[in-house]
């Protein structure tokens, strides 16, 4: 069942009072329930205090930065879909890039018909997974190494539990379920992040990468998350085994 937009709630963590303001007036228009924090160290003990359906966060705020308020959520397991605001598409490698657990970003200036269609996107795409039938919860072994247990959301590597962010799960998730088949960056964006954006395509690299560094026995010579050279990436088709 689809909750009703009413009944989800987000938070914006921004400093800039007047954009904070507009996007959740927009938000509030389009059905959301709509919390602001105007420092990083306020935002984190409201991320912390309630539930919220997503998060949206500013890279450069006064009291703690974005990039300290998304790790500091996740260091205390908090899965928030966390989409990180940056003032520059410089950051965004960056941003990606860092072992802190968010899901998607959004560049200023953006849309604010962009900015709720991205929201919403995602939280389809967190519907659709919540709401996968029992028969598609068995768990997915690639090869030996590693499990996939989609009901806990857990990965298991070589015996160890391997904590992956929200979107890292469900990027590995799509591939082990459709092992050996070749998907572009655009169809990756579709299928995961639930939209597909120009300009995005090095989200899914940023993604792929940190997925190889914390499955793959050498990143450097990946075995399982395969680069199809000139079109994108695929599962090893010997990965699945026992289906
Ligand atoms: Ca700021």
């Amino acid at each position: 069942m689809l909750k009703a937009p009413s009944t989800r709630r987000v938070l914006i963590i921004e400093d800039e009072r007047d954009l904070a303001e507009l996007v959740k007036r927009h938000l509030e228009d389009s059905g959301f329930t709509v919390e602001t924090a105007a420092r990083g160290d306020d935002g984190l003990r409201a991320a912390e205090a309630t539930a919220f359906d997503l998060i949206l966060l500013d890279l450069m705020l006064p009291g703690m930065d974005g990039i300290e308020v998304c790790r500091r959520l996740r260091a205390r397991k908090v899965q928030t879909p966390i989409v990180m605001v940056t003032a520059r598409t410089t950051e965004v490698e960056k941003v990606l890039g860092l072992e802190m657990g968010a899901d998607d970003y959004i560049a200023k200036p953006f849309g604010l018909a962009e900015l709720t269609a991205r929201i919403k996107a995602i939280l389809r795409r967190i519907d659709s997974l919540a709401t996968t039938s029992d028969a598609d919860d068995r768990p997915i072994d690639l090869g030996t190494a590693v499990r996939i247990d989609p009901a806990s959301r857990q990965v298991i590597v070589r015996g160890q539990i391997v904590v992956l962010t929200p979107k890292e799960f469900d990027l590995l998730l799509h591939f082990a379920r459709n092992p050996g088949r070749v998907y572009s960056r655009s169809q990756l964006l579709d299928a995961v992040w639930g939209y597909s954006h120009e300009g995005y395509e090095h989200a899914v690299n940023c993604h792929i990468n940190r997925l190889r560094g914390k499955i793959e026995t050498n990143q450097a010579r990946p075995e399982l998350l395969l680069t199809v050279w000139g079109i994108g990436y695929k599962l090893a088709d010997h990965a699945v085994t026992g289906t």
